[in-house]
């Protein structure tokens, strides 16, 4: 039996931000009792890390509740949630410190108007900031930023922001055009080889003394090594194919049509979690 260390489970692909560089497709949610399912199988699996992501996860309404349900089958499981944070109130807020381990927050730019200008909107900025004050200290928090050709400049400059606060980790994916809007706007967002090496040699100038990990995120790691699941339960291969759906068929055989090996989905679990700081 393969043993599952990471998962990436994008519960629902509503969302309540429209960015020019998404590749969600429109595919509808599973049940709360389904996912159970799923659920029960990645722990029979040995998960060790579940990051619920979309869409906007916030917007499955039994999110907290798949949360509850996993942490009481093992509460060493460590649960991540990736939002954009703009559903987040005090009673969100509560139960996110109360079920997960880890927040990720996208930034994009130090700018308001670009992230009004990507369809982000332009409360994202400030609500971030309100969440990042919000969240500081008291739980583990991830920063993740989309790097195109429009915010390539900018980049460097968000470290000035989150330093401020108690980040873990910082990761900068390389924009992909892989499907939907994202496809649709590659001349506007590509960025050539050239300029991403020039971006990750001036982050890594910018954040040479800091504490934060910094992780870059090309195309090949985005393809290889990610075990995402989609709200129907499906996997997809690097074309986008749906190759098996983890609802119906066994894990095992999920992976082996993946073409995702073993080797590689550990491999990075380990980096991974060499660098949590537990709660
Ligand atoms: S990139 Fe994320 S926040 Fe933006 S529209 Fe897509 S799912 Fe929503």
């Amino acid at each position: 039996m393969n043993k599952i260390y990471s998962v990436c489970w994008n519960i629902t692909e509503k969302c309540n931000e429209f960015c020019e560089f998404c590749y969600r497709t429109i595919i509808d949610d599973l049940s709360l009792d389904k996912n159970k399912k799923i659920a029960d199988k990645l722990i029979e699996h040995g998960v060790e890390k579940i990051t619920f992501a979309g869409g906007e996860p916030l917007l499955y309404k039994e999110l907290f509740d798949l949360a509850k349900y996993i942490k009481s089958q093992n509460p060493n499981i460590l649960l991540s949630i990736t939002t954009n944070g703009l559903l987040i109130n005090d009673q969100i807020a509560t139960l996110i410190l109360d079920y997960f381990d880890w927040i990720t927050f996208d930034l994009e730019s130090t700018s308001i108007e670009y992230h009004k200008k990507v369809g982000r909107g332009e409360r994202h900025l400030p609500k971030t900031l309100e969440n990042l004050n919000q969240f500081n200290g008291k739980i583990n928090i991830k920063i993740n930023t989309v790097a195109t050709k429009q915010n390539i400049n900018d980049i460097p400059f968000i470290f000035n922001l989150i330093q401020m606060y108690n980040v873990q980790r910082w990761k900068i994916f390389r924009y992909y055009p892989i499907t939907y809007k994202a496809q649709d706007n590659e001349d506007y967002f590509s960025i050539t080889d050239e300029e991403y090496e020039e971006l990750k040699r001036k982050i890594l100038q910018v954040t040479v003394d800091t504490q934060i990990q910094i992780d870059f995120n090309d195309y090949e790691e985005f393809k290889t090594t990610y075990f995402s699941i989609f709200p129907n339960g499906t996997l997809k291969d690097n074309s986008g194919n749906v190759t098996c759906n983890i609802l119906s068929d066994s894990i095992d055989d999920c992976i082996k049509s993946l073409d995702l090996s073993h080797h590689i989905v550990r491999k990075r679990a380990f980096e991974k979690f060499t660098h949590i700081k537990q709660k």
